[in-house]
């Protein structure tokens, strides 16, 4: 069986502080039973993550098809800057705020400028215009952050739980899914 994964991803490039939101984010969590404060070897990355626990039921609009009793299936969260890809789902469609045009079947070297950290923007190869990356338009979303949080093999979250969500991260977030 394949694997995926939910990604929130504020869409902020440098989230300020994001250690410290990191652990409220997490804290909030446990506090709701959504996920256990234990590190564990749950997740498909070298790193650990915290294990799915009952009161994930309340915040999934698809409680029966939560990933209890797989091995993968903790949140694992990132604090350094990535670029949140879709990895089996592509990139159907890019479109610059700039010149309206899809640059999806160009050359994609032009993230690594992002990538990198040499800037926060992406230049078009098509109009050469440098932009801020969240301006930019990708289908499906793609996230671009120092700060993400990968629940793995979950199902799809409620809006309330997204709601409060973006208020605890106090700005807009993209929602990334992931096939590996
Ligand atoms: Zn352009």
């Amino acid at each position: 069986m394949s694997d995926h994964s939910i990604t929130i991803v504020p869409r902020q490039s440098a989230y300020p502080d994001k250690e410290i939101k990191a652990k409220e984010i997490l804290d909030w969590l446990v506090s709701l039973d959504i996920v256990k404060p234990t590190l564990s070897d749950c997740v498909l990355s070298s790193n650990d993550g915290y294990p799915i626990s009952e009161g994930a039921k309340n915040i999934s609009s698809e409680p029966d098809l939560l990933p209890f009793g797989l091995w993968t299936s903790g949140l694992e969260i990132i604090t350094e800057r990535q670029v949140f890809h879709t990895g089996q789902n592509g990139m159907e469609e890019l479109i610059c705020p700039s010149c309206k045009q899809d640059i999806a079947n160009e050359d994609w070297d032009f993230l690594s400028e992002w990538g990198d950290n040499k800037s926060n923007n992406l230049t078009c190869p098509l109009c050469n215009d440098s932009t801020d990356i969240h301006q930019f338009n990708f289908t499906p979303n793609w996230g671009f952050s120092d700060l993400g949080f990968t629940f793995w093999n979950w199902s799809q979250f409620t809006d309330k739980f997204l709601e409060d969500f973006k208020q605890k991260l106090n700005c807009d977030i993209d929602l990334v899914y992931t096939w590996i």
